[in-house]
């Protein structure tokens, strides 16, 4: 029998298709289309895959409070405001990021291939999610995808020697094919994304030095300082030469949310809301795609023939690991932590929406 309500079980382990149908259910519970629901379902499934528990089903929780507080406004439409043939200026009117992202992505797709380049920026946009999964599509259709996104409402990140919290976690993506596959370089231009942030917070485990001050800007290992009221920030990247992660970070605020129209420092927005830039570049208008593999299939034992360092086994490329990972947890699924499968009961049961029979403790 389907029990609607809280269960509590030692690490739920839940495989592609109950990741999937969870989210499913809780979307539309909320009152997603079938469209957008399956969209944002595969965005947060994928992530899990990957690897990115921080930017998968965990995020059920912020995004259906996100719902309740008005901040997500369903099934709104994607408005294009301005656009020429290689780009365009979109306004999400704040539907789930990844159904805006993805519709960003497609316009992008079918510019890039006219006119050699692509520059879409999407603004009012909602937390879009995984970075790495938009370019990687771009990349297996032949190009190179580059996206940032900046949080126009600020975020968790101090500025170099600042301990005020002031900047998003403002990542920077960028995708190219090798072979039938992808390089795919994406990470945040902080210590570490706030998500890992949870992750651990919700696991009850201290986090590596060198990524978290407390309130006061001492250091940190332990994650709840980044919650507590008064709250500790995320460092930028980049441990004793940080000002390069912060100089990142700050001009993806000043193209992702001042080019886009997203806006930065605004008091009006969740932390979770994405600025979008997004960059697309189609190889055979610059190269013969001959010419990129050869020099791809040069490159990428040139990499790997390095000496390795004591504990190091071999040279990965960027994205390598999140392939690695996607083998291992399509066969073994994905673990959740007991706290995250409570709250996402716990929000599922708010809604009326029956998840239990989805785990396998
Ligand atoms: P990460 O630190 O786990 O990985 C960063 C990059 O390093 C990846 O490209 C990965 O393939 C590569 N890498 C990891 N280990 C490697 C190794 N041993 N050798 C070579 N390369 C290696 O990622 P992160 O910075 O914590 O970001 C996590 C995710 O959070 C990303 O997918 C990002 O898009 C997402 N994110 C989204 C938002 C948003 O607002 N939407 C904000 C921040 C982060």
């Amino acid at each position: 029998m389907l029990r609607v309500g809280l269960h509590t079980s030692a690490m739920p382990t839940l495989n592609r298709a109950q990741l999937f149908e969870l989210s499913v259910r809780v979307l539309r519970g909320a009152g997603a289309s079938e469209v957008e629901a399956a969209c944002v379902a595969a965005e947060l499934r994928d992530a899990n895959l990957v690897g990115h528990d921080s930017h998968g089903v965990m995020r059920l929780v912020q995004y259906m409070q996100m719902v309740q507080d008005g901040h997500v406004q369903l099934g709104s439409r994607f408005e294009i405001l301005k656009e020429g043939p290689a780009f365009a200026l979109a306004d999400a009117h704040f539907n789930f990021g990844q159904v805006a992202a993805t519709q960003a992505l497609d316009i992008a797709l079918r510019k890039v291939k006219a006119a050699g380049t692509a520059t879409v920026f999407v603004r009012n946009c909602n937390h879009i999610g995984r970075l790495g999964s938009y370019t990687d599509r771009a990349a297996r259709q032949g190009c190179v995808g580059m996206m940032s996104v900046n949080s126009p409402a600020g975020g968790g990140v101090a500025p170099y020697g600042g301990i005020d919290r002031k900047l998003g976690t403002n990542p920077i993506c960028i995708a190219a094919p090798i072979g039938n596959e992808s390089l795919v370089l994406d990470m945040t231009t902080s210590a570490t994304a706030e998500g890992k942030l949870r992750v651990s917070h919700q696991k009850g485990e201290q986090i590596a030095p060198g990524l978290l001050i407390d309130h006061e800007g001492r250091p940190s290992t332990d994650p709840a300082d980044f919650y507590r009221d008064p709250p500790g920030a995320i460092l930028p990247l980049g441990g004793d030469m940080a000002h390069k992660g912060y100089g990142l970070s700050v001009m993806i605020d000043v193209v992702c949310g001042i080019v886009s129209g997203s806006g930065i420092a605004r008091a009006d927005l969740p932390r979770g809301a994405n600025g979008v830039w997004l960059y697309l570049i189609d190889i055979e208008h610059f190269i013969s795609r001959d010419e990129y593999d050869h020099w791809m299939a040069k490159y990428v034992p040139f990499l790997r023939s390095s000496r390795t360092l004591p504990g190091v086994s071999e040279i990965l490329l960027p994205g390598e690991i999140e392939v690695r990972r996607q083998k291992q947890r399509d066969a073994d699924g994905v673990k959740l932590p007991d706290e995250t499968w409570r709250q996402i009961q716990e929000t599922a049961a708010r809604l009326g929406v029956v998840v239990s029979d989805l785990a396998t403790p």
